[in-house]
């Protein structure tokens, strides 16, 4: 899965304590747009998530924010990159929903909307509920320095030395894409029995867990004492969420199946 989530106000744009209310206001960090740029010609699907409770404390209205995105989606179309979803969550804290980060419900609405599974999908925030949000879902949570970042190192400095951090948006960039290759292609997961999720998107998964298989047989033939009567199973895994192309593919050659049945 290549899609990456940001956070907006101080990643992608200049953040204010007076809250980004205008178009004229929305101006974006140096380099931001041009990692964005990068990362969606580098295949990934680009996805924001923002808290935006100035709509619910009645700073700006919904024509402003399409405006401000407006802006951003046309400087981005310039470099011939687009965004795929825009999710924010317009309500004051007092509303107590359940999609102002840190809790998880608009990066669930992400997973939901675009059919995608979060696990291990980048989320770049500049604040300790960016984190805290990405952390929920089984994301990989990036901290950037610009706009509240560095308050956020300040004020959550144990939590965070466990996080990746960087500089900027632009910073990060590199790192989050050898992050995704990494996840998708040379880590073996343990939860689809040492598989990475790009071998199970190919169908390798079979072949690769039966030549195990056949190994540990044969390990325990040699050296009957060695290997209890039973070895690690080593059938592959059918249903799991790490890899959700595989996962409709399967769905919809096991509908076909049943169906043909
Ligand atoms: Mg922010
Ligand atoms: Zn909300």
């Amino acid at each position: 899965m290549k899609l990456i989530i940001l956070d907006r106000d101080g990643v992608i744009n200049q953040d204010s304590d007076a809250y980004i209310k205008s178009e004229e206001e929305w101006i974006p960090i140096p380099g931001s747009l041009d990692a964005m740029a990068r990362l969606y010609h580098g295949g990934f699907r680009l996805a924001i998530a923002s808290n935006q409770s100035g709509l619910g404390r009645g700073l700006f209205t919904i024509d402003d924010l399409n405006a401000m995105h407006r802006k951003m989606t046309r400087e981005l179309s310039v470099q011939g990159a687009q965004v795929e979803g825009i999710f924010f969550c317009p309500h004051a804290p007092e509303v107590g929903c359940s999609c102002r980060k840190p809790l998880p419900g608009l990066l669930l609405e992400v997973a939901s909307r675009l059919q995608v599974d979060l696990n291990g999908v980048p989320c770049v925030g500049d604040s300790w509920r960016d984190i805290e949000a990405a952390q929920a879902v089984g994301g990989m949570p990036i901290l950037v320095r610009t706009g509240k970042g560095d308050l956020a190192l300040s004020s959550h400095a144990e939590a965070l030395a466990r996080i990746a951090c960087f500089a900027d948006l632009a910073a990060a960039r590199e790192w989050a894409h050898r992050f995704v290759h990494w996840y998708n292609h040379d880590h073996r997961h343990s939860g689809i029995r040492y598989v990475s999720p790009a071998q199970r998107h190919e169908g390798l998964d079979r072949p690769i867990l039966a030549g195990r298989h056949a190994l540990y047989l044969a390990a325990r033939e040699r050296h009957p004492r060695r290997w209890s009567p039973h070895t690690r199973n080593w059938s592959p895994i059918e249903f799991v969420t790490l890899n959700p192309e595989r996962e409709a593919a399967a769905g919809n050659v096991l509908n076909k199946s049943a169906q043909a049945a």
